[in-house]
Order: C-alpha cells, then structure tokens, then sequence
C-alpha cells in the first residue's frame, strides 16, 4: 500500500500541489499517494490529527493554515520557528509531528540555480508583509543583500515585520508613499495583489534599468506584476511557479530523504504554459 501525503488549505482546488509530488514520487520510484484537501480554519486541528492518525506521513499546508500548523507542530526547524509559519509537517518515529517552513528556501533556490539571479549586494524591495513574507525574508537575508526595504499596503505590519528580522541584516519597513526617490536592483511581489489582478501602488523609476521582478504568485498567464516589470525596464520578470515546484522538491527530500530534480517538471510546466 502507497504511504499517504496531502495538502490542506481553503481553497484548495486549483492546487497543483499534488500533480507536482505525484511526478517527482514517479521520478525516484518512491511509492507514495499525496492528495488535496479542503480545510477549513476551524477544522484544522481534527482535520490534522485524524490523517496521522490514519497513518498519514506528511502534510503541506497552505492559505490560510499556516499559522495554525506552526501552534500544531510538536517541535519546528530553525527557519520555521523564525518564519512562526509552518508549510510542511511531518510524522515522527516517535510519534510526535515536525513543522518546517520550504517557502523562503524555494523561492531563493528558484532565484539562484533556476533564474540564475546573484542576491549578494544587492538592494532588494519586498512588497507585502503577510505569511509569504515572513518565511523568505530569512533566507534572503542569508544571501547577503545590500539592504531589503518591505512596503506595505498596511505601513506599520511591514515596520513590525522588519523589525523581527533585524538581527539577521540590514531590513527596514514601511508604506509604499516611501519608495519615492528610492531604486531596487530587485523586487519580489509577497502580495496577493495578483490574486485579483491588481498591482500595489509603485512609483515611477523604482527599479534600476535592468533590474529583475519576480511575483511570487503564478497562473498560467502572466500576472498584472511580471507584465509591469516587463514595462518598467526588467531584464528579467518573471512569476513564482518554480518558487512553488522548489519548495515542494525541499518537502519531499524532508519527507522521503531523496531529492527530486526540479529542472524536469519546470520544462514540463513551461512547455504547458508555452501552448496556451
Ligand atoms: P497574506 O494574505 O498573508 O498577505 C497578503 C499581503 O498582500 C498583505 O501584505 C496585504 O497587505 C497585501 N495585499 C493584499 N491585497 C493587496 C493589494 N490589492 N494591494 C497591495 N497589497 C495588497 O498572503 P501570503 O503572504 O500568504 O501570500 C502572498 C502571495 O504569495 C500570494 O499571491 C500567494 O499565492 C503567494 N505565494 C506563493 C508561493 C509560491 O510557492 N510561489 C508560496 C506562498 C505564497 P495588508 O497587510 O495591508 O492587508
């Protein structure tokens, strides 16, 4: 019998979470099922114990669980107790269940061997200051930028974001009426602007000639970010699908101890979107 993975989270059925697990389960010959699941906030902790009880392995979770799956976890990674965010939970031989934070180590692991993006020295603007920023800006910072600023469309989440992460690196926070006079090397979109195909409210001349956009959000269309980059002068503009398929790869090896190649589903993906 196949051992058991899925994802929770609300809405869940346009995830392409299972798609991704069942192609790197058929690549390393790991005999594993991994299903979606609708789950409600309010149902999270039943939801959650009744599919390790039933001897389930690992969950992914995502909008809107990820905060209660860090105040599930028995015991939590390093990068998850810094994020307060988990994604990934996994069962333990002792019975007890690991929480981890993927998000920041796919998204910097897609800007580095995938886009082949250098982050050392340079001035980073991140805009959002909700879950998906919480767990990238760590890793981020790992990279040894020359600064990131974080713009909010609420100014004083993003200074209260900024400030937990200070002792990592030279991060500050604020609204978006700030970035006037001021220009990135490279903006990340950690808002859900895209969701509904708006766009936070960006100055003119805030990314450098041929700087690098990157949303983390992804369709099968452009979002509204990756064409406003590609408007305002970006080499480089571009959605987080491979941030998606990257962190999942980082789920699996923590699961299953074997680390898919990523590099095969991204062709795979980008051939799909390439026909539409
Ligand atoms: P949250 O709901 O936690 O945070 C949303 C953020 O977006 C907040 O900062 C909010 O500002 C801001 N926001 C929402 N609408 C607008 C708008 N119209 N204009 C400006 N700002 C806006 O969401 P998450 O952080 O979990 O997710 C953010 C994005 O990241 C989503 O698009 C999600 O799909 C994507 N994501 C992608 C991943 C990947 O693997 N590629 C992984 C995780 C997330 P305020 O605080 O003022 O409300």
């Amino acid at each position: 019998m196949s051992e058991c993975y899925a994802v929770f989270g609300q809405p869940i059925q346009h995830s392409k979470s299972p798609r991704i697990h069942t192609f790197f389960a058929a690549q390393t010959g790991q005999n594993m099922s991994y299903t979606a699941q609708e789950v409600a906030p309010e149902h999270f902790s039943d939801n959650v114990q009744a599919f390790f009880v039933y001897g389930g392995l690992g969950l992914n979770c995502t909008v809107p669980l990820k905060e209660l799956a860090f105040a599930y976890a028995d015991s939590k990674t390093p990068r998850a107790l810094r994020a307060k965010a988990v994604n990934t939970l996994k069962y333990q031989p002792d019975g007890s269940i690991l929480g981890d934070n993927t998000d920041g180590c796919g998204l910097v692991t897609d800007l580095l061997d995938n886009h082949k993006l250098t982050l050392a020295g340079r001035r980073i603007l991140l805009l959002g200051a909700g879950g998906a920023s919480r767990g990238i800006i760590a890793p981020l910072l790992e990279q040894a930028p020359a600064t990131i600023v974080i713009a909010n469309r609420t100014p004083d989440k993003a200074t209260q974001l900024a400030a937990e992460f200070q002792d990592l690196g030279g991060v500050s926070g604020g609204g978006f009426a700030e970035l006037n006079g001021q220009q990135f090397d490279l903006i990340l979109n950690a808002t859900s602007a895209s969701l509904s195909g708006q766009l936070p409210p960006l100055p003119d001349g805030v990314l450098v000639a041929g700087g690098v956009c990157y949303d983390l959000a992804y369709g099968n269309q452009p979002t509204a970010f990756v064409h406003w980059g590609l408007a305002h002068g970006a080499a480089h503009s571009v959605d987080g699908l491979g941030m998606l398929i990257e962190q999942a790869a980082e789920a699996f090896y923590l699961w299953r101890g074997v680390r898919p190649d990523t590099a095969e589903l991204i062709s795979v993906f980008d051939s799909e979107r390439g026909r539409l």
